[in-house]
């Protein structure tokens, strides 16, 4: 029998009792437990911004997780495409039907990426994508073997956690065989890295060729990466990497894969994050995220069209039960062609330069913003820490000043993803100038606090 308190209408509920059953039942996943404590009770949206139980209205300065980005408001022709094919068909399993959403969205998709990448699977997130990739590599290539960055992140199933290279890899253990992790051209050590660009381009390439010798060739099935690094602070490899990159796959017969995950569909001021890198055309490219513009989950893994012909007489060997989602697949291509027609990458080429002055701006003006990067709608500072100090030791002064930042983001109505010593940008695609602005001036407020913290 129904508890009463279920039968009163969604959007009843006190906030006291939202927080008791969260307190009893909701668990976190990525945070410890208690933090679900001052996660704050959002109750709606409305474009860039999202409300709380409390009325405090926030703009929301990552996108969530570099996720939401065509903001709050649902398009009507995404309602209405979503909801209609709910009505009439809300599922089939992808095995066992084909339906016309899939057919289209596939075709869609297919015609936005460059090249022959033509083969789609469509699962449900990033991690699943990513699964698939590696599943389809392995198979495809008769290798095992997968290259990955330290500075990355590509999920949380066993091999997309695996795949990782930062900490979050550590939960997972050490016992997943078959992944080797190498060091991308990173800024820090690009001083200590050759006497220019090419000479460092040049020198990371060849360290990436010698470790592929080393690991043996014959055994290496995918390099797999991320177009631009986020975790990492949105980071870019120097000119000519990626093309180096590229041909070191073709010479030694490795497939090359993109994970586009968090980038695909306009982050960066181009449709894909690879097309950065003139020339450029991955073998697998994944996608997530802004596929759906997270408003129901679905992914995408994309692969060449001599890959796909490769299972004519085999299964890829993944796969899952949401997989090919209808109604998700629905929603994502009502999403796209939203996004297409508005021409909202267009909307982000015109804002990069204002988003770039914003960014000048506050590192000038503020002592604990050493530098920036950006490329369209994706930016990052990184703090200036005293003595070089790791931000993510607690209980010091330097973590405890990103501890009164982070108050201040909020206090100043922000909300967003926070990773010392990065301060990542990243607010809707659909975001206007004046909001952009805004959110540049609230974030403004807020690191004079961290000004204070870190003794400047
Ligand atoms: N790859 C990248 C680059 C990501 O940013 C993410 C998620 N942040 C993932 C993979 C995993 O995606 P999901 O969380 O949807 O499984």
């Amino acid at each position: 029998k129904l508890d009463p308190k279920h039968e009163q209408p969604m959007g009843t509920w006190t906030s006291e009792e939202i927080r008791d059953a969260v307190d009893e039942h909701v668990m976190l996943t990525w945070a410890p437990g208690k933090a679900r404590h001052n996660v704050p009770i959002i109750t709606h949206g409305e474009g860039v911004y999202v409300f709380d139980d409390k009325g405090k209205k926030y703009l929301d300065w990552t996108s969530q997780a570099v996720c939401s980005n065509i903001g709050y408001t649902v398009p009507d022709n995404v309602v209405e495409g979503t909801v209609r094919q709910m009505k009439e068909l809300p599922f089939i399993y992808g095995g066992l039907g084909i339906t016309e959403v899939r057919a289209r969205l596939a075709s869609l998709v297919s015609d936005i990426l460059p090249g022959d990448l033509t083969g789609m699977v469509f699962p449900s997130s990033g991690s699943e994508a990513n699964e698939a990739a590696i599943m389809c590599a392995r198979r495809y290539t008769g290798k095992f073997k997968v290259i990955n960055w330290y500075r990355s992140y590509h999920g949380g199933t066993t091999n997309s956690q695996q795949a990782t290279g930062d900490f979050r890899r550590w939960f997972g253990g050490d016992n997943v065989p078959g992944f080797v992790k190498a060091f991308a051209p990173y800024p820090l050590f690009w001083d200590y890295a050759g006497d220019n660009e090419a000479e460092r381009t040049q020198m990371a390439l060849n360290m990436l060729e010698e470790q592929i010798l080393n690991e043996g060739p014959d055994t290496i099935a995918l390099i797999q990466f991320e177009s631009v690094i986020r975790g990492g602070g949105v980071i870019m490899p120097p000119p000519g990497y990626m093309q180096g990159v590229r041909a070191i796959c073709d010479k030694y017969d490795i497939l090359m894969h993109c994970d586009e995950v968090m980038v695909g569909f306009g982050r960066t001021g181009k449709l894909f994050g690879f097309q950065n890198y003139e020339g450029v055309i991955p073998d697998i490219v994944t996608a997530a995220k802004g596929i759906t513009s997270a408003i129901l989950p679905l992914s995408m893994m994309a692969c060449r069209k001599h890959i796909m012909d490769g299972f004519e007489d085999k299964p890829l060997g993944w796969g899952s039960t949401y997989q090919a989602h209808p109604v998700a697949m629905a929603c994502a291509y009502e999403n796209l062609k939203y996004m297409i027609k508005e021409d909202i990458l267009g909307h982000v080429q015109e804002l990069e330069p204002v988003f770039e002055d914003c960014m000048r701006t506050l590192t000038e003006s503020h002592p604990s913003i050493k530098q920036y990067r950006h490329v369209g709608m994706f930016g990052c500072f990184d703090a200036h820490l005293p003595n070089g100090e790791n931000p993510q030791l607690q209980h010091t002064a330097v973590h405890e000043a990103f501890v009164k930042y982070r108050m201040a983001y909020t206090e100043n109505g922000l909300i967003g993803l926070l990773r010392a010593p990065h301060l990542h940008v990243a607010p809707p695609l659909t975001i206007t100038k004046d909001e952009l602005l805004d959110g540049f001036d609230r974030q403004d407020r807020a690191l004079y606090a961290l000004d204070e913290g870190l003794g400047y």
